[in-house]
């Protein structure tokens, strides 16, 4: 069994199509992919049409707000025809809309147009910062994605516009009301202390948030043996993914990510009761 729990398709701001990361899962020996596009299920909607070898995990990443934070929960072995789910997710959708068309205008302001040209040409439906990164590259506004980032599109960017995501409480309600097993994605990418990220893994775990990614692309050894040891003080389910964006981004790809440790692999999400495909 080898899986890939959390990765993106073009439908949020992956740069493929969800037959191409079935093919490439396929390719690097994967027995099971999720793929969790941020605020949407098309591509869950679209492999499930495709016949293949692969076991497909019906996934999303919510956006969520959490006191002045940014959270993302992953939803996996969802029903992607339950209401509650996908009218939380349709409002997220036009949420990322509104922001973009707002983030259009200050763009204008700034004397470049054709933002919203642009977006609406890709096959994507959850437009992303990702997207505005690209389209300030290809302008010539920025030198690449990071400097993009930085400039125009991080806290005190120049285009900046705070989103009003749904409160985290909501998204776990929504995942469990589709059945699904709710779960912390990139814990340590938050940036804050270890005494915060524990208050808001319990909130989690009280709201009904039954698991945590504790191992992802990139992650720091000692960020996933402490994030085991949460994982474990807290009577977590332990979950791994890449975070799969890009065939290009070498220091990423389906599957690569580091080994749950023994102790963490006796919680592994996939011996939970509610686990299915
Ligand atoms: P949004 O959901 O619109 O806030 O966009 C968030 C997405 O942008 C994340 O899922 C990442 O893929 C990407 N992202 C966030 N911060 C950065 C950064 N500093 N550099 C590059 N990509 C980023
Ligand atoms: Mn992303
Ligand atoms: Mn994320
Ligand atoms: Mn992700």
């Amino acid at each position: 069994m080898k899986v890939d729990l959390h990765s993106h398709s073009y439908y949020s701001d992956g740069k493929h199509s969800p037959a191409f990361l079935l093919q490439r899962a396929l390719q690097n020996g994967l027995t099971h992919l999720a793929v969790t596009d941020h605020d949407c299920l098309k591509a869950c909607d679209e492999l499930a049409a495709l016949s293949t070898d692969l076991t497909i995990i019906n996934g999303v990443e919510i956006s969520c707000n959490w006191e002045e934070l940014e959270i993302h929960v992953l939803g996996l072995c969802i029903d992607t025809s339950n209401a509650a789910l996908t009218d939380l997710l349709a409002k997220q959708q036009q949420h990322r809309r509104d922001r973009m068309k707002a983030m259009d205008a200050k763009l204008n302001g700034l004397g470049t147009t054709g933002l919203w040209d642009y977006l609406n040409a890709l096959p994507c439906v959850a437009f992303t910062r990702s997207h505005v990164a690209d389209f300030l590259v290809q302008r010539g506004r920025s030198a690449n994605r990071q400097k993009a980032f930085k400039a125009y599109l991080s806290k005190r960017g120049r285009i900046y516009i705070a989103p009003q995501w749904c409160g985290m409480l909501e998204a776990i309600a929504a995942i469990r009301a589709a059945g699904g097993i709710a779960c912390i994605a990139h814990p340590c990418r938050y940036s804050i202390s270890k005494r915060k990220l524990e208050r808001l893994v319990a909130e989690f775990k009280a709201a009904g948030g039954e698991a945590l990614e504790v191992s992802y692309g990139n992650i720091q050894p000692e960020h996933q043996l402490y994030l085991q040891r949460l994982a474990s003080a807290q009577q977590l389910w332990t979950s791994v993914g890449s975070d799969f964006h890009d065939s290009e981004a070498t220091w990423t790809d389906l599957g690569r990510f580091p080994a749950l440790d023994e102790a963490a692999k006796k919680s592994a999400i996939w011996l939970h009761p509610g686990w299915h495909f």
